[in-house]
């Protein structure tokens, strides 16, 4: 394939082994200019060894990697054109904040002057302007954390690396940083590569995610895409809250596929390539396109009883355990209570899916 000099990054069935042990198996994927994209994956999938690769950290042990249309195994990891945010900050402590900002540009052979100059430009964007003549001791975590970043983006780097840099934040802070990074990302026009295991950091951030598990890709798309269209069992699970149930399929067309249940219960599902009848799968139905009833709105309604409400201040979920299956959730929003209808527990209902609601997965 011929290089794309307009994609950032290029993993090329990248692979990385450590002796005996394969951490990344055969990874390829896109990184497009300009993007916040964000590895997702449990601890130990491999998303760090592959930031870490593209870093220039760790070698390839086969394929390769580009960026922006370059090989860059001979690339020192200093003369890439890419910086890294760690989770620690590793910010200097003997040092002001200016200074942390400026001390790399200064290792770069900028002028002290000039290196100055940019650092305070740095923390104007971070809004930090005020704290310049601090040490890292006298600020919180969090702006501790925009230090770092300051001092990341400051070299003008065309690919920012940051490594799970909000863990230790607590989560109001959390999900401040979130915003902020997301609109420093805009801002610059840098893209941004984003490692997590939080779902929902991933979903709230990202233009597009790679989802891993295991040193392998298992889907990479928007996060609509991912939460709506999950492929298979793992990102179905992994991404937001899901029911399940095993179905054996009778007949797929024009997307849409018939199955039943062990008990011969029928039921319609949106299709995915790959999967055809007689194919014993599972079906994945999201709890919020769920509705209860106290009685069957269609032949497909599943029968079972409620037990027990659980209050999450914007919703309630609703635990169900089917006539036919194990328990699922359904989840009502409140902003829904009025076409919807929440049951005490004990009452028996029917749980009726939304139309194209169920999706058969891959396993
Ligand atoms: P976490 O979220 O816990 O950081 P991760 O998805 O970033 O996890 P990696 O750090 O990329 O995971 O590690 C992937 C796998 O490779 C793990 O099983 C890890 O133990 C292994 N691994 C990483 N570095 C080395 C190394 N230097 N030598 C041997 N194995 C390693």
């Amino acid at each position: 394939m011929p290089a794309n000099k307009t994609d950032a990054i290029d993993v090329r069935s990248a692979v990385k082994r450590y002796g005996d042990f394969t951490a990344l198996k055969r990874i390829s994927l896109t990184i497009r200019d300009n993007e916040f994209f964000t590895l997702l994956g449990p601890s130990g999938c491999g998303k760090t060894t592959l930031l870490r690769m593209i870093a220039g950290f760790e070698d390839v042990t086969e394929g390769e990697i580009l960026l922006f249309g370059d090989g860059i195994a001979s690339l020192p990891p200093h003369q890439r054109p890419v910086n890294t945010v760690f989770q620690n900050y590793a910010l200097f402590p003997h040092m002001t904040i200016l200074d942390n900002v400026a001390f790399g540009l200064e290792m770069r052979g900028k002028s002290k002057a000039a290196a100055r100059e940019r650092a305070a430009e740095m923390l104007e964007l971070v809004q930090l302007s005020q704290f310049a003549a601090r040490k890292p001791s006298q600020l919180s975590g969090g702006q501790q954390q925009r230090v770092a970043l300051a001092r990341a983006l400051a070299p003008q780097p065309k690919v920012l690396l940051l490594d799970e840099p909000l863990s230790a934040l607590d989560l109001k802070l959390r999900k401040q940083m979130q915003l902020e990074l997301k609109h420093l990302q805009r801002e610059t026009g840098i893209t941004f590569i984003f490692v997590t295991h939080d779902q929902e950091e991933a979903l709230t951030m990202s233009d597009r995610i790679a989802v891993m598990s295991a040193g392998e890709l298992q889907q990479l798309g928007t996060p609509t895409e991912i939460y709506e269209r999950p492929r298979n069992m793992f990102v179905a699970d992994f991404i937001g809250e899901t029911n399940l149930l095993e179905v054996s399929v009778d007949q797929v067309m024009n997307g849409r596929a018939t199955c039943h249940l062990g008990g011969g219960h029928a039921l319609t599902c949106n299709s995915v390539d790959g999967i055809g009848a007689g194919a014993k799968v599972h079906m994945s139905v999201r709890p919020e396109r769920l509705f209860m009833s106290d009685v069957p709105v269609e032949a497909e309604s599943l029968k079972g009883r409620v037990a027990e409400n659980i209050f999450v201040g914007t919703d309630i979920s609703t635990l169900v355990d089917l006539a036919e299956g194990p328990q699922f959730i359904v989840r009502t929003s409140n902003s829904d209570r009025g076409n919807k209808r929440i049951f005490e527990p004990g009452s028996e209902i029917f749980v009726n899916m939304e139309l194209g609601a169920g999706r058969l997965l891959m396993d």
